[in-house]
């Protein structure tokens, strides 16, 4: 399997540190506000990579973070009046509700910042002791003169930031290189606080991610993921912090993902030009959002339109159709045993299989993986209808759920929601109304139909029976 590393800026073969497993780690949200399709992405793209690493038999250890403590969340505090607990508290729970929507698997672990404290205070006096951190006036700075690896995964970006600074941007007093980041700052009146050796403050957003990706998988991961905004100066900082502290690798492979566009520029809380994953997740549908990010490579700028979104809709119907077109096929078929023409035909199931794992397997190329989805859509549409074989139809829908599930694509929300009918319900009345048929009682058949349809279910009668479709 090969990855694109952005460390070494090529595509390289994964080997993972232990057998068949993999430490990942990804960068999480700072919760105070709902999230932008934007921060979808780098959601859906990695828990893509992992429910394929788990497809081919890899143990998956994810762990992603929330920050819980930060500037933003305390502004937003205050103007609600509210404390930031509570403004923390709704917003994890309205993420979480948003990412299940998306299909998104939980990660292994969801740890907090405010809950990681003695890690963090820990990790900090360790970089002190090592010379890679000094105090003034109580605020803890990494010295990054100190680290001689310090710029190597941004190199470029480090670069244009060195020319471009020298007449701008004059050094504080007690910074002792331009570079040097906070880990520890002393509180401001009315904000949240903790002790330390220090000062009563709080950690710099960096340290966090550094104290939980050692806590939770060791010194040294596989994977760091996160979107590409993080490589500098967030991603610099946590490796110059880590391995600073810890004297090991921090983590071999860093992946990234490319912005999210509206009107080819990011789509960005600071901007204003965002729309929630909410509100577009709620007009399209959620699986619509995942499948028009899975559509294009995780490292292309992706922009974002209405026009996108319908055409997105449009072609996930397709897949969704011949669900249920295999599904209906495989309970009407009469026929027992595979025919000859059948088993040519079926030598065609591992060829596709084979090209779907050939292109996730090129970096994750899921654009390429859905176009197999694609020709599988038409190959069962084709062949695994009427009066084809029971064994034929079912090895065609085995292939065709276990692509669509590695890659999350096919999902009910419905099926998960109290207020709408389960699939028992729906076929309980389709039999009610079949009965009420044949005693000839259509009132009663058409009552029923109605009532489907006030569910949001759509039946429809066909030469082989009744289909129903969820709308
Ligand atoms: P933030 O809450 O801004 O730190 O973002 C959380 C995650 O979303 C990070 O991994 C960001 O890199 C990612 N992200 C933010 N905006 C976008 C965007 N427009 N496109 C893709 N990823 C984004
Ligand atoms: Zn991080």
């Amino acid at each position: 399997m090969k990855i694109y590393n952005t460390l070494t800026k090529q595509k390289e073969e994964f080997k993972p540190i232990e057998p068949n497993k993999v430490r990942m780690y990804v960068c999480g949200p700072t919760v105070y506000n709902l999230i932008h399709i934007g921060n979808a992405r780098p959601y859906i793209v990695f828990d893509t990579v992992r429910r394929y690493f788990e497809s081919v038999g890899y143990d998956v250890n994810y762990v992603q973070n929330f920050t819980d403590v930060d500037d933003k969340i305390i502004k937003k505090a205050n103007e609600e009046g509210r404390s930031t607990t509570e403004v923390v508290e709704q917003y994890i729970a309205e993420t979480l509700q948003d990412v299940r929507n998306l299909n998104v698997t939980p990660a292994t672990k969801h740890p907090r910042v405010t809950e990681e404290m003695k890690q963090i205070i820990e990790m900090i006096e360790t970089l002190i002791e090592k010379g890679f951190a000094y105090e003034v006036n109580g605020t803890v700075y990494y010295n990054t003169a100190a680290f001689e690896g310090y710029g190597k995964l941004s190199k470029k970006v480090l670069e244009e930031l060195e020319a471009g600074r020298s007449e701008r941007v004059t050094l504080t007093e007690e910074k002792k290189n331009h570079m040097d980041f906070v880990l520890w700052k002393p509180k401001k009146e009315g904000e949240p606080y903790w002790q330390s050796p220090w000062s009563d403050g709080r950690p710099g957003w960096h340290i966090e991610c550094s104290a939980m990706a050692k806590r939770y998988l060791g010194d040294t991961i596989d994977i760091h993921a996160g979107g590409e905004d993080l490589i500098f100066p967030h991603h610099e900082n946590e490796i110059a912090q880590s391995e600073g502290a810890n004297g090991k690798a921090f983590a071999h492979y860093w992946m990234h993902n490319a912005f999210l566009n509206i009107d080819n520029k990011k789509m960005s809380k600071s901007l204003g030009n965002f729309k929630t994953l909410r509100d577009v997740g709620e007009m399209y549908g959620y699986d619509v959002v995942r499948f028009f990010m899975l559509n294009a490579h995780y490292r292309s700028p992706l922009n974002f339109s209405a026009e996108l979104m319908e055409s997105a809709k449009s072609s996930l119907e397709r897949i969704k159709n011949a669900k249920m077109t295999l599904d209906f096929a495989l309970k009407n078929s009469q026929v027992e045993a595979l025919t000859s023409e059948e088993e040519t035909l079926l030598a065609e199931l591992p060829k596709l299989e084979a090209r779907f794992h050939e292109a996730m397997e090129d970096d994750f190329n899921t654009a390429d993986a859905i176009s197999i989805i694609f020709e599988l859509v038409k190959f069962a549409n084709t062949y695994a209808k009427e009066g084809a074989s029971k064994p034929f139809i079912q090895a065609v829908f085995d292939l065709f759920n276990k692509l669509s599930d590695t890659l999350g694509l096919l999902y009910d929300l419905k099926g998960d929601n109290e207020d709408g009918l389960s699939d028992a319900e729906i076929e309980e009345y389709i039999e009610k109304r079949k009965q009420a048929k044949k005693a000839k009682d259509f009132a009663e058949a058409d009552r029923i139909r109605e009532f489907l349809k006030d569910s949001g279910v759509l039946i429809e009668d066909t030469r082989e029976g009744v289909r129903y479709k969820r709308v």
